[in-house]
């Protein structure tokens, strides 16, 4: 698909390529905000973004490198949250034949150096950009400007209210095409001093198995941050079910909650957990030695003798689990996603039950927690040839695939 604003025309795809895609890989808002960039239209309205040119430029949360590739002649680098997204700028700079890459950079890492540009698209979670417009301190200066941009529906009196906590006095600008473009005044001495961004935050958890808590990290983008996911509650009521594995695989695994819970009732069990978000993994790798702690201390209370140490995990930022050589897998564990950044659908839960079965051996198992009416069960059954039915409420239902045996030639 191509994109066409005033700052040129590229062929410009979602990642990972998909047969037959029917969305874009940019949105109105990035459409909006480099015509304006291009046309020097905010002059009345808030800052010129042309004071900033030939400035290093930072883009944030920019899907697919929409934003950018229309820099992609300066030192141009992008932060945020998805390494999805990241994956998929290099791909597209790729195939419009640019030599140079974007500075990717996770979102769990500061910045460094000084923008003279910085470009965000608002971000579905608003802890996130809390947690990005904090992190602006000390990076941008007295000439830099920042604009941001997003569809009208994403952008709310919360959403303005952190960009002048954080910022400066911040207007916003016409809707076009459903979307609005936020113009901060910089407030170089309140950006100077604004307060640390207060993520990441903690809930309180007591596994099945563990007398004690578990105090749960949980970086600013992560999937139920301030509470455990009533889909993932589904899971951990029937985690001492799970069949005995030497390999198990959380994928998609936010906090790592569902991997932890399974290592707690088996513990000789190694663990890789998977997820695209930076954030995700970096709470699960702090969660995961605070938890096998407790769970340790406890049975060496309670059996008076240590048994062989636990296997250590591996914590692996991937899209699903492609292209991954994990070994022999026994299990798989999961409670899918059911949007990509803005945009809703089932189709990255498909690609992980296809993954699973591609990594499962025979006979390993595939556990899938989701709500009812996204009927799992049909996909399970037609990658797998069956599927059983582990545990219900009235919103929730937890599957089991089991990998059948490749027949004899
Ligand atoms: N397992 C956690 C739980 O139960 O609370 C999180 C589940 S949440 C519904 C789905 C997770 O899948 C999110 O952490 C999200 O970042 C991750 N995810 C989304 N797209 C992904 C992809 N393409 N590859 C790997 N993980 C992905």
């Amino acid at each position: 698909m191509q994109m066409t604003t005033a700052m040129g025309s590229y062929r410009l795809n979602r990642f990972p390529l998909r047969q037959n895609e029917s969305l874009q890989a940019w949105d109105a808002a990035d459409e909006y905000l480099l015509n304006t960039i291009a046309l020097n239209t905010t002059a009345d309205e808030g800052p010129n973004a042309s004071a900033a040119k030939g400035r290093p430029v930072l883009v944030v949360n920019d899907q697919f490198g929409a934003l950018a590739i229309a820099f992609r002649e300066q030192d141009v680098s992008s932060w945020g949250d998805s390494l999805v997204a990241h994956q998929g700028a290099m791909a597209n700079f790729k195939r419009n034949g640019f030599d140079t890459v974007p500075r990717c950079i996770p979102a769990t890492e500061p910045l460094s150096g000084v923008f003279g540009l910085v470009l965000i698209k608002v971000p579905k979670t608003l802890a996130l950009l809390e947690h990005q417009l904090a992190g602006l301190a000390g990076h941008i200066d007295a000439d830099s400007v920042v604009m941001a941009a997003g569809m009208v529906k994403s952008i709310h009196t919360s959403t303005l209210a952190l960009f002048e906590k954080y910022l400066g006095p911040t207007k916003t600008s016409l809707a076009k095409k459903k979307s609005r473009l936020i113009l901060p005044q910089l407030d170089t001495v309140l950006a100077g001093a604004s307060p640390a961004s207060p993520y990441p935050g903690h809930y309180i958890w007591q596994p099945q198995g563990l007398e004690s808590d578990i105090e749960m990290c949980n970086h600013a983008n992560v999937f139920a941050r301030e509470q455990l996911d009533i889909g993932a509650r589904a899971m951990l009521s029937v985690i001492d079910q799970l069949p005995a594995s030497r390999h198990i695989i959380d994928l998609g695994c936010g906090n790592g909650v569902l991997g932890i819970a399974a290592k707690i009732s088996q513990p000789q069990a190694r663990l890789s957990f998977v997820d695209e978000s930076y954030m995700a993994l970096a709470s699960a790798r702090t969660n995961w030695p605070l938890a096998l702690d407790k769970a340790h201390l406890e049975s060496t209370e309670s059996i008076a003798e240590s048994t062989s140490e636990p296997a250590p995990a591996e914590f692996i930022a991937n899209d699903c689990l492609r292209d991954l050589e994990l070994g022999e897998t026994d299990l798989v564990i999961c409670n899918p996603p059911f949007h990509q950044g803005q945009a809703m659908g089932d189709h990255i839960a498909w690609r992980m039950f296809k993954q699973s079965h591609d990594c499962l051996q025979p006979g390993g198992q595939l556990w899938v927690v989701g709500n009812k009416h996204l009927q799992y069960n049909a996909k399970l059954k037609r990658l797998f040839g069956n599927c059983q039915e582990k545990y219900s409420n009235k919103k929730f239902v937890v599957y089991a695939a089991i990998k059948q045996a490749e027949p004899a030639d």
